[in-house]
């Protein structure tokens, strides 16, 4: 077997890859040889994908002299802060005004932007019109579909499951591998976990099993940090979850699917907490047979809506076309100004539309 980045992605079309060019490459290299301030920021309500992939970067370039803060369009779950430079994360929350304008000065001073794990602005809500007219150079590292053009330097990969993992490929591609550290490589591996469902979804290839495993050689210790990730829950998420699979699983045998949609009320009543609704979705879709789960519930601003599918069928056009988001194909988000009654009825008005192509792989 040959090291990780020996092992090649399946798919080397622009439409799902772009590199940063060997100039980019050595551009930002003679950038790095000298102290920067740099800012990393990542998407609203970031997950472990997310987060650990800003502060793995994060971690990398403190160690290498570099004066760097992570700063994050919203909060984060309680069970990301484990994670190394956690507590030090600048998160622009509803609440507070100071990190807006803490954040707003980090852009605007730094000289190096990383946008991880999102390719469209409006994927950081507030931040993003600060970011657009930061005078940094940007450079966006992702592995989302369809993504804009609002950085100098891109970094994207379609059929990379993480964007940690192209966080680890950006470090060695920067001769860097040798400063990664047991606290860095934890925060990566919990991106390259989650992100292909622990190592289960059908975006789990050679190439993330080999990434992982360097990352384990460089200390990432898997059941601890799936035991971090995954065993923390409180008694309030574990009723929300049993809540939500007794009395608001509804399975449309016809059109191969299932939804779970959730109140701000339900919420409220059940003390749910940011983050307790990550990984929901995917029980609709864990039924014999069933093609597309959607999980929607009610976040006040906005209704906020998660699609996952199985095989050909592109929950991302669905989400891109009809609910202003996007994602992969199998996993994307959305959200909707209506009521949550009205975005159910709009969903599923929108199923006949469909029925062809969910019926096509039971
Ligand atoms: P989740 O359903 O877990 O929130 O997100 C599934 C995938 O879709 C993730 O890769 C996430 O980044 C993406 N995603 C979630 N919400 C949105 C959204 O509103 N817009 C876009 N473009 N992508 C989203
Ligand atoms: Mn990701």
């Amino acid at each position: 077997m040959g090291s990780a980045v020996e092992i090649g992605y399946k798919l080397l079309n622009s439409d799902y890859f772009c590199p940063l060019s060997m100039d980019q490459l050595a551009e930002l290299k003679a950038l790095l040889k000298s102290p920067q301030k740099i800012a990393i920021v990542t998407h609203f309500k970031p997950d472990a994908d997310a987060l650990g992939s800003s502060l793995g970067l994060a971690g990398f370039l403190k160690k290498n002299g570099h004066e760097v803060n992570v700063i994050t369009p919203s909060d984060f779950p309680d069970f990301l802060l484990w994670m190394p430079g956690s507590h030090e994360v600048v998160a622009h929350t509803k609440k507070s005004t100071q990190p807006l304008a803490k954040a707003t000065r980090l852009f605007q001073t730094a000289d190096l932007i990383f946008c991880l794990d999102f390719s469209s602005l409006s994927r950081i809500n507030d931040l993003s019109e600060i970011v657009r007219q930061a005078p940094a150079k940007k450079i966006m590292v992702d592995h989302h579909l369809q993504p804009e053009s609002f950085a100098d330097f891109q970094k994207w990969n379609v059929s990379a499951a993480s964007t940690a993992q192209l966080i680890f490929e950006l470090i060695e591609e920067l001769d860097g591998k040798s400063s990664m550290d047991a606290g860095i490589a934890s925060c990566l591996y919990a991106g390259l976990m989650t992100d292909t469902g622990s190592f289960r979804h059908n975006n789990t290839t050679a190439r993330e099993l080999a990434i992982a495993a360097e990352l384990v050689l460089m200390g990432a210790n898997p059941s601890e940090i799936a035991r971090l990730i995954y065993d923390v829950n409180s008694l309030s998420k574990l009723r929300l979850v049993g809540y939500a699979l007794s009395q608001k699983l509804v399975v449309i045998p016809e059109y191969n699917t299932a939804y779970i949609t959730l109140s701000q009320d339900e919420l409220k009543k059940l003390d749910a907490q940011t983050g307790d609704t990550e990984g929901l979705v995917n029980y609709g879709l864990s039924i014999k047979g069933i093609q597309l789960a959607v999980l929607m519930y009610d976040r006040g601003e906005e209704i906020k809506i998660s699609f996952r599918s199985l095989g050909d069928f592109s929950v991302n056009e669905l989400a891109r076309k009809h609910f202003e988001g996007g994602g992969h194909k199998n996993a994307s988000g959305g959200s909707s100004k209506l009521s949550l009654e009205e975005t159910l009825k709009k969903f599923l008005d929108l199923l006949p539309e469909y029925k062809k192509k969910l019926l096509n792989h039971s």
